[in-house]
């Protein structure tokens, strides 16, 4: 048993078919499924789950692209799992993301990036009660 952490494949990434290759490199990495969805974010609950960044400018673009299309949630667990899947995802830049990361592979843009990882155990914990009940944990 490791700890965990939060991710999401972020719409451009379903819309394009990656869906099964994420999940794949996700596995292959060591990382256990335990809670997994498809799911469309409403407006309010983008708006919500990235409440930090309110203030920034890019705030109402995200919230608009990340409520466009459906997402896949997912809670992860591994060993250091919040450091461990953000060295796998690469960089919020595509451009500046390592050979091999998930964002150098299947990202179109900064803003596109295809996925979203927890950035501490803490608000690991905050987003996967977010999205998942203890019902949906396995
Ligand atoms: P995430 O939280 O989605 O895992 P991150 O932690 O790498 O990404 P943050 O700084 O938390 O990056 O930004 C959250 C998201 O906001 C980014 O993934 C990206 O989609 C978007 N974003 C960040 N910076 C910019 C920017 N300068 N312009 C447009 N969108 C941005
Ligand atoms: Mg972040």
């Amino acid at each position: 048993m490791g700890n965990i952490t939060f991710t999401m494949i972020k719409p451009e990434a379903v819309a394009a078919g990656n869906i099964g290759a994420i999940l794949k490199m996700i596995e292959g990495n060591g990382f256990r499924i335990v809670a997994l969805k498809k799911v469309q974010l409403t407006k309010n609950m983008a708006g919500t789950f990235y409440e930090v960044h309110k203030e920034r400018p890019f705030y109402g673009e995200l919230v608009d692209y990340m409520s466009s299309g459906p997402i896949v949630a997912a809670i992860l667990e591994k060993e250091n799992a919040v450091v461990d899947f953000r060295a796998l995802i690469g960089a919020t830049d595509p451009a500046e993301a390592e050979d091999g990361t998930i964002r150098k592979l299947f990202a179109e843009s900064k803003s596109k990036n295809a996925v979203h990882g927890s950035d501490s155990d803490e608000n690991a914990q905050i987003e996967a009660d977010f999205h998942f009940s203890a019902g949906e944990r396995f």
